[in-house]
């Protein structure tokens, strides 16, 4: 059996920028995805964060990453992870088209933001539908909108979209939010925040763009109508680990912990991206982290004369 030098999980930011740097080293590198080719950035109709590119829906720009890491011909395997198995140095990267060698192994496999599962969400998803108000609150200027969850991240970035949003709902399950408390107290002193207690989401309505959400009051089952023209989701984010049997590292809720050259705690296997603990998300930091991982692996393959 072949021994790669570089098995890549995930073709998202963080793998596809992983390859290029591999590839321009020299090292013979393999990418595995399981799904579309991009990753979760292909769900977001307009990105305006990423350097050089003012505005360009999230297919558009990993098309261009896509194509660009192609260029250096890293070998694309259609396959579904499901194992890492041995010590090191090698290791068996096991998925459903069969195990494969490698001297280095880079997770990149990216997260997953917790939906609500409520009819509208999918369909509306792109068009007013959100989980990430960094990447998207700046469309909704003086608009009013939604944020759904009651912890940390639910409150401190309905806080941050007050910056855009002329009001901002905090939609919450329960009479208080889970959050800390500073935090918390930061949000209910915020004139342009208002909380909707006791409530969850029944739907999520509109024809091309969010008009507004059909809210149940958990107490009294009441039924009542919300417009917004965006709702953005904070009920949890998890990372695509569940294939790693918690062989490395992490923190709770299962961020992957790493060095600043994106060593995990296992030899010869490298995180980049949003599967690691890291605390910022975004396009830019897991194509950063995708080039650290990439240059490390060479150098780990390098010194330790594999
Ligand atoms: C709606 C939305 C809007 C966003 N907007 C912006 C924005 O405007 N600007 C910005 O910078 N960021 C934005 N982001 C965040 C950005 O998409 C992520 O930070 C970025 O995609 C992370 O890249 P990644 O390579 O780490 O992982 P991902 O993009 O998650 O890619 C991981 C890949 O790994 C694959 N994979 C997972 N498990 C396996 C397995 N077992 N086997 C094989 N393959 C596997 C997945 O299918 C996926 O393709 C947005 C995210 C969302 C959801």
């Amino acid at each position: 059996m072949d021994t790669r030098e570089l098995v890549i999980i995930g073709t998202g930011p963080a793998g596809l920028t992983a390859a290029i740097y591999a590839r321009r080293a020299g090292l013979d590198a393999l990418l595995i995805e399981k799904g579309a080719v991009g990753g979760q950035i292909l769900i977001t109709d307009e990105v305006e964060n990423w350097p050089g590119v003012a505005r360009a829906s999230g297919q558009e720009l990993v098309d261009s990453i896509y194509q660009h890491a192609m260029g250096f011909e890293p070998e694309l395997l259609r396959a579904d992870v499901t194992g890492i198995v041995g010590q090191g140095p090698y290791w068996g990267v096991v998925t459903t088209e069969g195990e494969i060698m490698a001297k280095t192994v880079l997770i990149a496999s990216g997260a997953s933001f917790r939906r609500l599962g409520c009819p509208g969400e999918a369909r509306l998803t792109g068009m007013g539908v959100s989980y990430c108000a960094v990447c998207d609150g700046a469309f909704f200027e003086g608009e009013e909108v939604a944020v759904i969850g009651g912890g940390n991240t639910a409150v401190e970035e309905a806080v941050y979209l007050t910056r855009f949003a002329s009001k901002v709902y905090i939609v919450h399950r329960r009479d208080q939010f889970r959050a800390d408390r500073v935090p918390s107290d930061r949000a209910l002193s915020n004139p342009k925040i208002v909380p909707v207690w006791n409530s969850v989401v029944e739907s999520i309505e509109g024809d091309n763009a969010v008009e507004h959400l059909v809210l149940k009051n958990v107490k009294t089952s009441e039924i009542s109508k919300l417009p917004v023209a965006g709702v953005f989701v904070f009920v949890g984010t998890d990372p695509n680990v569940g294939y790693l049997n918690g062989m490395l590292e992490s923190k709770p809720g299962g961020w992957i912990v790493t060095d600043s050259h994106m060593a995990t705690s296992l030899p010869g296997i490298f995180a980049a991206g949003d599967v690691r603990d890291t605390p910022l998300r975004q396009m830019i930091t897991a194509a950063g982290d995708g080039a650290i991982a990439a240059m490390s692996a060479y150098h780990y393959i390098t010194e330790k004369g594999l």
